[in-house]
């Protein structure tokens, strides 16, 4: 209605839906990055999982597509022509692309619930990009009322992020969202299949994640606060000790001839620049535990063991106050990988 179904970009035909859905793409992999990041998580495995999950919801997708396409022309009586199409596909490979976090959160010893937040935070920008590209195509009004509902629960999720949602929150409240939003404005053929389905996953996410994490305000402030400044103080030495070493790399040296050197030089450059870059990754990996950690105090949750969900010992947080597991997790996690030989 405003723009066209199909664009010609180049000689070739695009659906402009399919532009919008590859920005959405685009959107989604950077909150997933950005997110991740910001809560310590090792961006490289991180990658590893949303990988995972576009290729568990990709499979879905093609697999379901295929099969409702065969059956439309072969079998035309077949049940599953009697769902919506693009219903059928969305809701179902979006409930697939969970399923690695569910396997390999567990087997990285993550927080689950933290990871499943920020997919909702994700996917509920791509759905932003996809309706508002569905709303222009087509000019049906209930995608701008979509959209904008869409647009305010994100902000909100944004502006409370951190310290009035607690970890796991998230997630279910886009679910029911979707749910509830989808229950009136979009009833396609076969919605009494996936609305309560997403409202049943929205509620047992919760009522696993209060089994978890009875206990609230584990501390008393006091001993937060102090943590917490501590934590401060560290991850700004660490910062420091970052700065240093990158003014150390060998390649950035100002004197360092361009072009010109002898080769013995270069050797030795190399040579210093490995051990700078493992130095600087481990201070990187010494800071990103400090987040997690300073993440934890915000949300509520410090003190609780992200594995198990067990109080971690007042003793091993004075001495370690960085620490997101308790001793029993942690020694299984540095068992687990000194098996694997890193
Ligand atoms: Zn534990």
């Amino acid at each position: 209605m405003f723009l066209p179904e199909v664009i010609n970009i180049v000689g070739r035909d695009i659906k402009t839906l399919s532009i919008f859905t590859i920005i959405g793409l685009v959107c989604w992999g950077f909150i997933m990055w950005y997110e991740s990041r910001k809560d310590g998580f090792r961006t490289e495995r991180f990658f590893d999982l949303i990988f995972l999950s576009l290729g568990s919801g990709a499979i879905v997708f093609f697999l379901l597509r295929y099969i409702y396409d065969w059956a439309t022309v072969y079998s035309p009586s077949h049940l599953i022509l009697r769902l919506d199409k693009e219903l059928l596909l969305v809701v179902l490979s979006f409930v697939f692309s969970l399923l690695p976090v569910l396997i390999f959160s567990k087997k990285w010893k993550w927080s689950t619930f933290r990871i499943l937040d920020i997919y909702a935070q994700s996917y509920g920008l791509l759905l932003l990009f996809i309706s508002a590209g569905a709303f222009l195509v087509s000019g049906q009004k209930e995608y701008i009322i979509f959209v904008s509902l869409l647009l305010s629960l994100y902000v909100s999720v944004l502006k409370f992020r951190g310290y009035k949602f607690s970890s796991g929150f998230i997630f279910s409240m886009f679910l029911f969202f979707l749910a509830v939003v989808g229950f009136i404005f979009f009833r396609r053929n076969g919605y009494l299949l996936y609305y309560p389905l997403l409202f049943i996953i929205g509620v047992v996410n919760l009522y696993l994640r209060g089994n978890k994490y009875m206990v609230k305000g584990n501390f008393p402030n006091q001993f937060v606060q102090n943590i917490k400044r501590k934590l401060l103080k560290k991850d700004a030495e660490l910062a420091e000790t970052q700065q240093e070493l990158v003014y150390e790399d060998p390649y950035l040296q100002v004197d360092r001839s361009i072009g010109n050197s002898e080769f013995m030089d270069e050797a030795q450059e190399d040579m210093g620049k490995n051990i700078t870059d493992a130095q600087i990754g481990f201070v990187e990996g010494l800071r990103l535990q400090v987040k997690k950690a300073l993440a934890a105090i915000n949300i509520g949750k410090y003190g609780t063991c992200e594995v198990c969900g067990n109080k971690i010992d007042t003793a091993r947080l004075k001495v370690y106050p960085e620490a997101t597991n308790c001793v029993e997790c942690a020694t299984d996690i540095s068992q687990e990988n000194q098996a694997k030989g890193n």
